[in-house]
């Protein structure tokens, strides 16, 4: 057989994206919602389902939901627009503003995903470090931003998987500092409750992603969506997949969009367990919770990895960050129903008590 020619090398040393799923009883490791579609929104979503043309290519831009998400955001269709999942909206990112001899300003420890999609557009990455608490260094990105040369940043408000906003004031500065353009990764607003929605008819260089994964309990549909200005959506339509998202996929988040008032109480119940699981790890010896205004927590504790490998042991499936950069000794746990939580904190709880053989 012939051998294969040598891939692009900027792909070199990238490791494929492995959210490292395994089956669990407590599956608390991406974030999702612990709570499915109800059951009447589920049948209007059949129903509407039943009703696609398969057959037929789908609406490319989606235009039905994108005039409800402009609608319920003060916008118009041509300063909305939607992916498949945020993260197809984050590559597009990176094609559009990125690229060779271009630089997208960073601030680790925050979404791999950022980074990969960096590389593979051989953008180069400026780092900009957060605290020893993950607070963005403001002062140095500010520095940094108004030195020039940066093409595109983004914020992550809260940031995954750390938890903390970033603070609008400091935004504001950011994008009266430069011209690049500034994303705002709002995948969690939903448990934040705070945005930069208002802020874009004043700032021309500010782009909104928000996921229908998290609080909307999509993930498994792949829809996200971007809110800015007109002209600048109209360069990620250039660099978009022209039928990324599927008839399939817009049937169900239309359908999910218009209920989203109905997921209001699983949002609200989602932030009172955050409360409870935070207050239940800071009574846990060693263990210390970071404050999360999304859906997960990150903890910091001695011999983490370990302890990952025992909360496994018992079903309970975290994220395991003990090893990667600027988050030695941390793991996150997303917030789950009141019966998950309790197991992972039990699980925790007797891990670090010995009682938990491995
Ligand atoms: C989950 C997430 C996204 C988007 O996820 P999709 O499922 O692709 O919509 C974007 N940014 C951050 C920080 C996330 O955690």
């Amino acid at each position: 057989m012939r051998s294969v020619c040598a891939p692009a090398p900027q792909l070199a040393g990238l490791e494929p994206y492995d959210p490292k799923y395994l089956p669990a009883d407590a599956f608390l490791s991406a974030n999702e919602n612990p709570h499915d579609v109800d059951k009447d929104v589920r049948h209007e979503i059949m129903r509407e389902v039943k009703r696609v043309n398969l057959n037929r290519y789908p609406d490319p831009l989606a235009n039905d939901l994108r005039d409800m998400i402009a609608e319920a955001n003060g916008l118009d269709r041509d300063q909305v627009l939607v992916g498949n999942g945020g993260d197809e909206l984050l590559f597009d990112l990176a094609l559009a503003w990125g690229g060779p001899g271009r630089t997208f300003l960073n601030m680790p420890p925050t979404f791999s995903v950022y980074e990969a999609n960096a590389r593979l557009t051989n953008t180069t990455v400026a780092n900009v470090p957060r605290t020893a608490d993950f607070r963005i260094d403001e002062e140095a990105v500010l520095a940094r931003a108004a030195e020039g040369g940066i093409d595109y940043l983004i914020v992550t408000s809260p940031n995954n998987p750390t938890g903390e906003l970033a603070g609008e004031e400091f935004i504001c500065k950011l994008l009266d500092a430069t011209d690049a353009l500034v994303m705002v990764d709002e995948a969690y607003f939903e448990f934040s409750r705070l945005t930069m929605r208002p802020y874009l008819a004043q700032h021309k260089n500010l782009v909104i992603l928000r996921t229908f994964s998290k609080a909307f309990s999509l993930a498994g549909v792949r829809m996200g969506y971007i809110l800015g200005d007109a002209e600048v959506v109209r360069e990620f339509v250039k660099v978009r997949q022209p039928y990324s998202v599927d008839a399939v996929s817009q049937a169900v988040a239309r359908v999910v969009y218009a209920n989203r008032a109905k997921f209001e109480p699983g949002i609200r119940a989602i932030i009172d367990e955050r409360a409870r699981v935070i207050d239940g790890l800071k009574r846990i010896p060693g263990v210390k919770p970071y404050p999360s205004d999304a859906n997960y927590v990150l903890f910091r504790m001695e011999n983490a990895g370990q302890i990952w490998e025992m909360l496994y042991g018992r079903g309970v499936l975290v994220r395991d960050f003990s090893r990667a950069p600027y988050l030695e000794n941390c793991l996150r746990a997303s917030i789950g129903s009141a019966e998950e939580n309790d197991a992972f904190l039990r699980a925790l709880r007797d891990a670090v008590m010995g009682k938990c053989d491995l």
